[in-house]
């Protein structure tokens, strides 16, 4: 979403029940749920000690709160393993497993009592999907922990507002207890940066182990080595994990796709996602949209993996602007399709243009 057109929302609502990271790493994939939302069956295993409610730490929108508390969901399964985990065991053309599994609902702001300010999904051993409550910004961005050998990529850090640094050395520390490691470089990109995705950034700025690429292109450039943006792709190694790194500017200048080898899922950001496509330079878009298709191979994508859900499960139908519960909402995930819909929609436009798709909006600004 442009954050341009976005009004600042006020204060926060009061988070109750926030509860520990318990995931399953090494185990099953997990299936992530927030906390008294009816799947707390797994029994929160909390290992860490210093949870507090979110609420209190993340009053202020100066998201200076770079350790300490943190509040997240339960996401475990272990004992029950989850069977309402979707997008398991399908697989792409060419036969490759698909094994990364999604929730079939994610926290959608219909439940402020009860829902975590950070939803924590555990989509397989080593990728991890966060979504922020709409409770505390109707963004709703979603985030993606990607792990190496090396390093973790972690690709933005919400909207503000929550105590997210926190949230994320939590789960590093249960990887890491998991692999038996004692540390792994965390690296900090953005999709792009709107003030949406680039919140948190501040949380990780000065963390031991913590690399913060700077959301613009010269920083973006430089850390991937990307010597012509945005004609070339990099491709970075996080140990055994190859992401490739596409520049993709259109809805924003400094945007990038991330397509991850391992779990087949391409990173999309804001240029494309369930919901409205906001375009700030329509020119650069479609040409951003024509290298996206011609540099991913289809039958490696398992799901096309935005940052935002704006659209209802009623084909054509979006949430209204701004709104902060969303009852029945698309799933996150799209397919190689989709990329191909929106890229011969735009290419085929004379001039921008507004048009309604069944499961995403092209909106030039
Ligand atoms: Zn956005």
């Amino acid at each position: 979403m442009a954050h341009e057109l976005e009004p600042r929302r006020g204060a926060l609502r009061s988070l109750g029940g926030a509860v520990a990271v318990a995931l399953a790493f090494g185990d099953a994939p997990a299936c992530g749920q927030a906390a008294g939302g009816g799947d707390t069956s797994g029994g929160s295993e909390s290992i860490a000690d210093n949870t507090t409610v979110l609420a209190e730490s993340t009053t202020s929108s100066a998201d200076t709160s770079g350790g300490g508390s943190s509040g997240v969901a339960a996401s475990t399964s272990s004992g029950a393993a989850d069977p309402s985990s979707s997008g398991a065991a399908s697989s792409t053309g060419d036969g490759r497993s698909c094994d990364a599994t999604l929730p079939d609902h994610w926290i959608d702001g219909t439940a402020c009592d009860d829902e975590p300010a950070i939803m924590v999904h555990q989509a397989d051993a080593n990728t991890v999907v966060l979504r922020q409550s709409l409770c505390t910004s109707f963004e709703g961005p979603f985030m993606y922990l990607l792990f190496g050998d090396d390093r973790v990529l972690l690709e933005d850090t919400g909207a503000g507002g929550i105590a997210i640094a926190a949230t994320v050395y939590e789960v590093i520390d249960q990887w890491l207890a998991a692999n038996g490691k004692d540390a792994i470089e965390l690296v900090v990109v953005n999709s792009h940066a709107h003030g949406d995705h680039v919140a948190g950034n501040s949380q990780f700025e000065g963390q031991p182990n913590t690399t913060v690429v700077q959301p613009s292109v010269a920083a973006i450039s430089e850390y991937f080595g990307i010597s012509d943006w945005p004609e070339q792709v990099a491709q970075y190694d996080l140990g055994g994990r190859v992401i490739d790194v596409v520049p993709i500017p259109g809805h924003q200048d400094a945007h990038i796709a991330l397509f991850d080898h391992a779990s087949g899922w391409l990173l999309t950001g804001d240029t494309l996602y369930p919901g409205r496509l906001y375009i700030e330079d329509f020119t650069a878009y479609v040409e951003s949209m024509g290298r996206l298709v011609g540099a991913i191979d289809p039958l490696g994508v398992c799901h096309v993996m935005g940052t935002h859900v704006e659209m209802t499960d009623v084909p054509g139908v979006d949430f209204e602007f701004g709104a902060d519960q969303h009852p029945g909402e698309h799933p996150l995930q799209l397919g190689w399709e989709h990329l191909v819909e929106l890229h011969d929609a735009v290419a085929a436009m004379p001039s921008p243009t507004y048009e309604v798709h069944d499961d995403f909006i092209i909106y030039p600004l």
